[in-house]
C-alpha cells in the first residue's frame, strides 16, 4: 500500500484563494507544488513553507508564458499529481463604449487558455496519480443562465469558455479515470473580492475541498459553488 502523501499543484498560490488552499491541504497532510509568478516576493505563502517540515515547495510561474509551464512539467517529470487545482485568475473591467481589446484577450489568456495549457502538460503526472483529480475556479458570472445583470464582459465571456473547455475535458478525460470539476468559490474576501464580499478565504476554501473529496468520474464534469450547489451553465 501506498502511504506516500497526496500531491497537489496550484496556480496562483502566493495570495487570496490560492494561498488559503495551499495553507488546508498542507494542514491536511498534501505536499504541495505552490506556484506564483514572483516567488521571491511571496511573504506569506515563503513564510508558510518555512513552516511547513518541506511540505510546500516554491515554483515560479507566470501562467501567461507557456513556456515557464512547459519547463514546470519537465521539471517535475516522474512526480504524481493527484490534484492540479487550477486558480490564477484576473478579472478586467471594462464597460460597453470603452471595452479595452488587449485586455479581453489578457483575460482569455489567463482565464481560458492557461487552465486548458495547464491541464495539457501536466496530463501525464495527474494519470500516474492515485487521485487523478482536477479543480479549475470558474465564477458564477460565467453562468450565461444566472446572467441577470450584465457587465463585466470581459471576466464573464472568459470564464464562460473556461466553462465550456472544462466540460468538454470531463468527457475527453474519462476514459483515463481523470475527475475534473469547475468551481465557483462563493463571492470571497480577497484582493479579487474585495471587503464587501461575504465569506472567507477560509470558508470558501473549506468548501471547496468538500466538494473537491467527493469528486469522481461518476460525477466529472460538474459547474458547482463551494457551498455543494451545482450551478447551471
Ligand atoms: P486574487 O486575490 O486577485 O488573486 C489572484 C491570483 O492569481 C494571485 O495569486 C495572482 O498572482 C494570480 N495570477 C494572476 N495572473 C497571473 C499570472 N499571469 N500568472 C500566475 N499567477 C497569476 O483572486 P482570488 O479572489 O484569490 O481568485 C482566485 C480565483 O477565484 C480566480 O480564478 C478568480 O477568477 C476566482 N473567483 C474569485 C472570486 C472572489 O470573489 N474572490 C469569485 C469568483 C471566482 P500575482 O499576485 O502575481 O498577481
Amino acid at each position: 500500500m501506498n502511504n506516500a502523501p497526496y500531491q497537489l499543484l496550484i496556480t496562483g498560490a502566493n495570495r487570496g484563494i490560492g494561498l488559503e488552499f495551499v495553507r488546508q491541504y498542507a494542514a491536511a497532510g498534501f505536499r504541495v507544488f505552490a506556484c506564483c509568478r514572483e516567488p521571491h516576493n511571496a511573504a506569506a505563502l515563503a513564510s508558510l513553507a518555512a513552516s511547513s517540515e518541506e511540505r510546500i515547495s516554491l515554483h515560479r510561474l507566470d501562467v501567461s508564458d507557456f513556456g515557464q509551464i512547459e519547463q514546470l512539467a519537465s521539471d517535475l517529470h516522474g512526480q504524481a499529481i493527484d490534484l492540479l487545482i487550477n486558480n490564477a485568475g484576473i478579472y478586467p473591467n471594462g464597460a460597453l463604449g470603452s471595452l479595452d481589446y488587449n485586455a479581453w484577450h489578457k483575460a482569455f489568456l489567463i482565464n481560458t487558455m492557461t487552465p486548458t495549457k495547464m491541464i495539457e502538460c501536466f496530463l501525464e503526472h495527474i494519470a500516474a496519480s492515485r487521485l487523478r483529480k482536477i479543480a479549475t475556479l470558474s465564477s458564477k458570472m460565467g453562468s450565461i443562465t444566472d446572467n441577470g445583470s450584465g457587465g463585466s464582459t470581459l471576466y464573464r465571456s472568459s470564464k464562460a469558455a473556461l466553462n465550456m473547455v472544462m466540460k468538454n475535458l470531463a468527457i475527453e478525460l474519462k476514459p483515463q479515470g481523470i475527475a475534473t470539476c469547475t468551481l465557483h468559490p462563493g463571492w470571497v474576501k480577497t484582493d479579487m473580492g474585495g471587503a464587501n464580499a461575504l465569506i472567507t478565504a477560509e470558508q470558501s476554501v473549506a468548501g471547496m475541498r468538500k466538494v473537491i473529496d467527493r469528486l469522481s468520474t461518476d460525477n466529472s464534469g460538474r459547474f458547482i459553488a463551494y457551498d455543494g450547489q451545482e450551478i447551471p451553465w
